[in-house]
């Protein structure tokens, strides 16, 4: 990439403008994503990105998301390749980031490369999260069991589609007296945004009221999947954390702290 010493090369494709250009710089290219473009609403660059409020940036994170899984949504591409691209976070701040298989050519490129150690810690991880999930799980259906308003709950059972292709496993489906109806799908920190999107449009399309429902919730420190459950529920948090489930069980009824 560089052309003479001291000097990089930029090229950069120009959406509004149908032109290429080649931007010389004194420093090697930062790999973010400076500039991208909506199809619908136009172009946003990373500072302008990171000057909009959470909600707003949320909204536009979450269009994405649900246009990659069919919905409306929105789409954005990078000015630079114009392969699509979404809103990822780093320390809590938004920035754009190409989705998966994009051109490595684009000088805003980030390859993915997982070191052997990593895959096997984070297959290690995942093991022990979907143990303490399904655990979690149960203990929801359990707790539901108690309310005398419940008819009937299951705990990661196939329900068949209405309206969708193909059904979906929801974490508990409880059924409610004078209610009907409704999913519980509970969130570790580490859900992806792109599964809550997905489950989202899902039971959405299907009618089936959906809660989220966190592990835990740190006002001061909200990770972004969580971040992105909140904004779903307007603005609430549905924690099943130890005091809820401690106040839950004598009672006899469900509580979601908000
Ligand atoms: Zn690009």
């Amino acid at each position: 990439m560089s052309t003479e010493p001291g000097l990089w090369a930029l090229d950069v494709v120009c959406l509004r403008h149908c032109t290429r250009y080649t931007v010389l710089m004194t420093r090697p290219p930062r790999r973010i994503i400076e500039e991208v473009i909506f199809d619908d609403l136009g172009p946003l660059s990373a500072r302008e990105l990171l000057a909009m409020s959470r909600d707003g940036w949320e909204s536009l994170r979450a269009g994405i998301t649900d246009h990659r899984h069919g919905k409306t949504g929105l789409v954005a591409r990078c000015i630079a390749c114009h392969g699509k691209v979404y809103i990822t976070t780093a320390q809590g701040r938004p920035l754009f980031s190409h989705y998966q298989g994009s051109d490595p050519r684009c000088p805003w490129y980030t390859g993915r490369n997982m070191h052997p150690n990593d895959a096997r810690a984070a297959q290690y991880l995942g093991k022990q999260e979907s143990e303490t999930h399904r655990r979690m799980c149960e203990l929801i259906a359990e707790l539901c069991a108690l309310d005398e308003r419940c008819e009937g709950v299951a705990v990661d059972e196939y329900l068949p589609p209405t309206e969708n292709a193909t059904g979906r496993y929801p974490d508990v489906l409880a059924s409610w007296r004078d209610f009907g109806q409704f999913a519980v799908e509970y969130q570790m920190s580490h859900t992806f945004q792109t599964e809550v999107s997905q489950r989202c449009i899902h039971y959405e399309r299907e009618g089936i009221p959906l809660l989220w429902v966190l592990s835990s919730f740190d006002p001061a420190r909200v990770p972004q999947p969580v971040s992105d459950v909140v904004h779903r529920h307007r603005g609430n948090a549905f924690v099943l954390d130890r005091a809820a489930i401690a106040w839950s069980a004598p009672t006899e009824v469900v509580h979601e702290l908000g």
